[in-house]
């Protein structure tokens, strides 16, 4: 979409399957399988959705998707796909070279992996070597010495080359990282975690981070395992649905798959997506 002043494009690095059990917490599966299908492992296929986003001449993205540096044995386990981030930026006409910003909503693998790559002696470095990468300083904190329940989640090799390339913008709270394009901190799912607010004329989009990963997590009991504090994901995600619903937002989902964004809308008080294709 785009008004003339800001572009927002939806972008994928393509597919992954977490854990269905993980991924919707203490929901039992008696109730999320009528929803979606678990595969023999019990995994569920979700998407790796990315923005860029464009204004004043500068190309951002959000999120990095899990890059092309993760071994086998990560693969097998989240039945990861080809990365397909560059060649979508390719055909929006960008070169790595061309990224000027990289805003980060928390350091997953999955959502941080994409931010180096490993270069022909298979040293990671920058994938984007232009780019500044906008992080929070708690969520850096916690990737940077996670404990034993988070430790999995995290790859050093994914984020500590940009600080040793002295790439790397670390944010306490809420920023304007460019004109009309703002981070605001929301943790729970990490310390840290950030969603991204784009103001567009009078529209607003949001990119949800995993405070809502996918359509299903609308529903406000579906709270992924992997959340630190469950809670207060649960107070953000029902303010900022509220404010959504209410205001006209336009959300999107991380991991939606087939359905990536939309609109709320309530129907005899029940809240729906409306989904819309954002290219
Ligand atoms: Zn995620």
């Amino acid at each position: 979409m785009s008004d003339g002043t800001i572009s927002v494009k939806l972008l994928s690095d393509g597919i992954i399957k977490f854990d269905g059990g993980a991924l919707f917490g203490q929901v039992p599966k008696a109730l999320w399988e009528r929803s979606v299908e678990a595969d023999r492992y019990n995994r569920v296929k979700l998407g790796l959705n990315c923005l860029l986003i464009q204004t004043q001449g500068q190309n951002l993205l959000v999120e990095t998707g899990c890059g092309t540096k993760e071994p086998k044995k990560v693969k097998d386990i989240y039945s990861l796909g080809t990365s397909r981030l560059l060649r979508e930026l390719k055909e929006h006409g960008l070169s790595p070279k061309e990224v000027h910003g990289v805003i980060l909503t928390h350091l997953h693998f999955d959502h941080a992996g994409g931010c180096t790559r490993l270069d022909r002696s298979g040293t990671p470095v920058p994938t984007f070597p232009k780019a500044t990468y906008y992080v929070q300083r708690a969520a850096w904190e916690e990737a940077t010495s996670p404990n034993e329940r988070a430790r999995a989640s995290y790859h050093p090799d994914d984020f500590l080359p940009l600080q040793e390339h002295a790439k790397l913008k670390l944010l306490d709270g809420d920023q304007q990282i460019a004109p009309g394009v703002w981070v605001k901190e929301t943790a729970g799912h990490t310390r840290g975690h950030q969603i991204v607010v784009i103001n567009n004329g009078g529209d607003r989009v949001v990119f949800l981070g995993d405070l809502v990963p996918t359509p299903m997590h609308l529903n406000l009991p579906y709270i992924a395992a992997f959340d630190y504090s469950p809670e207060d994901t649960l107070a953000k995600k029902r303010d900022l649905l509220q404010r959504a619903e209410r205001e006209g937002w336009l959300l999107v989902f991380p991991h939606g798959e087939e359905e990536r964004a939309g609109y709320l809308e309530n129907v005899g008080g029940k809240r729906h997506l409306r989904p819309v294709q954002l290219e």
